[in-house]
């Protein structure tokens, strides 16, 4: 006999997904209703209106779409290229490799922007893109490349999209909820998130949200989407605002309950108040990691709050630091990817987890692993310096 799965209680402090709030999980538990229920409709209808303010949009094309962020980062792309069409692809890290991946499998030619891992999507070169494909049809870049923390300017990359009459193509999937993103005033044509990080619910949805101009390329394609479950014209029969909603695909009913009520907590505290919390968090740990004598990766001015690569010196071993954090403390904490694994740690602050009880204790923990391996990594200075961060406030 096979016994009912019970986790461990653990402390989600890596690259996402981030701890739970309990709110949301008991919202998750909730009776499953049918999907056509009008009860279950209105929730919808509720959970746009909240997509909207989160987003900071009066896009009518913003929902959630059933999977996680990766098929939102799909949805947009199917949605929106056609065989042929060209898409300039900024390329600082992991995700841009996805977006990559993504127009090439839509017949798509992709044009990259690279900059290094660590660094900020570089302003001059992909204007210096721009003007050299004038035939673009869109710009894609990541907000907060979670495989490196980094943060890239959204509103000065959509002005040069718009000013090239391009569109914008915005992975938003671990700044939403987290800092400062505002979809109508920077000019963000499609976008996509995900619920596992700064919105600390369940993972498996990605809110999308697309501008007028951006739905129009969508109505008027040529060819259809080659996907049918994320081809929009297709969802939005479930979807959109009609009276008359029909099945598309039996939605994640329950994952939905949750998803709203990760809004509702969001709403309640305010947008400008969860970015601020994100930051302040973000210094107490930063002068906490300082003073255990580690680094960061990136520089200080693109530093995401909610996602610190944090460097370590040569005599300590990566994966015996995050076992014994994880054994001892039930702590988890991200690995480095790619161009970063085995140099650094990836130490999220996302969402509800960003609090500090968590910076406090993952100070705490780090010190005394770190002490343990033989370097002078003291937990009480380390603790202090955070601690003088939140009374200076
Ligand atoms: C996590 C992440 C994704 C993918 O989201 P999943 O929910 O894991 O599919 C895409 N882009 C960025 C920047 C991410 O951090």
């Amino acid at each position: 006999m096979t016994n009912s799965f019970h986790p461990p209680v653990r402390t989600l402090m890596g690259p996402g997904p981030s701890d739970v709030n309990p709110r949301v999980l008991e919202a998750l538990s909730r009776p499953t209703i049918g999907h056509l229920d009008p009860a279950f409709i209105q929730m919808m209808d509720e959970t746009k209106e909240l997509l909207q303010y989160a987003f900071q949009t009066d896009n009518k094309l913003t929902l959630p779409v059933s999977a996680p962020g990766s098929a939102g980062m799909e949805t947009v792309f199917t949605n929106l290229l056609e065989p042929g069409d060209k898409v300039i692809v900024c390329q600082n890290g992991v995700f841009g490799s996805r977006m990559k991946e993504n127009v090439e499998r839509c017949s798509a030619e992709a044009i990259m922007v690279e900059d290094q891992w660590g660094c900020t999507v570089s302003v001059e070169k992909v204007e210096k893109a721009l003007t050299e494909n004038p035939d673009a049809k869109a710009l894609a870049f990541v907000h907060a490349e979670t495989s490196t923390g980094v943060r890239s300017d959204v509103k000065v990359l959509c002005e040069l999209a718009a000013k090239n009459d391009c569109l914008s193509i915005v992975d938003a999937v671990t700044s939403l909820g987290g800092i400062e993103l505002k979809v109508d005033d920077w000019g963000i044509d499609a976008i996509y998130s995900g619920t596992q990080k700064c919105l600390s619910c369940v993972p498996g949805l990605s809110p999308v949200s697309f501008s007028e101009r951006a739905a129009k390329v969508i109505q008027n394609r040529k060819t259809k989407v080659q996907s049918w479950f994320l081809d929009l014209n297709l969802v939005m029969g479930y979807w959109g605002s009609d009276a008359k909603r029909s099945y598309h695909h039996t939605a994640p009913v329950n994952s939905l309950y949750a998803l709203h009520e990760s809004l509702v907590i969001l709403q309640e505290e305010g947008l400008e108040n969860a970015w601020d919390r994100h930051a302040l968090n973000y210094q107490a740990f930063a002068a906490g990691i300082e003073a255990l004598g580690l680094s960061f990766v990136v520089e200080e001015d693109y530093r995401l709050p909610q996602l610190n690569a944090v460097s370590f010196p040569d005599s300590i071993d990566d994966a015996s630091v995050r076992s014994a954090l994880l054994n001892d403390y039930s702590l988890e904490i991200g690995a480095g990817l790619g161009a970063l694994a085995g140099s650094v740690w990836r130490i999220g602050l996302m969402g509800f987890a960003s609090n500090r009880k968590n910076v406090l204790f993952c100070l705490s923990a780090l010190g005394n692993v770190l002490t343990d391996s033989g370097m002078d990594a003291s937990s009480a200075r380390a603790t202090a310096a955070a601690k003088s961060v939140y009374s200076s406030q």
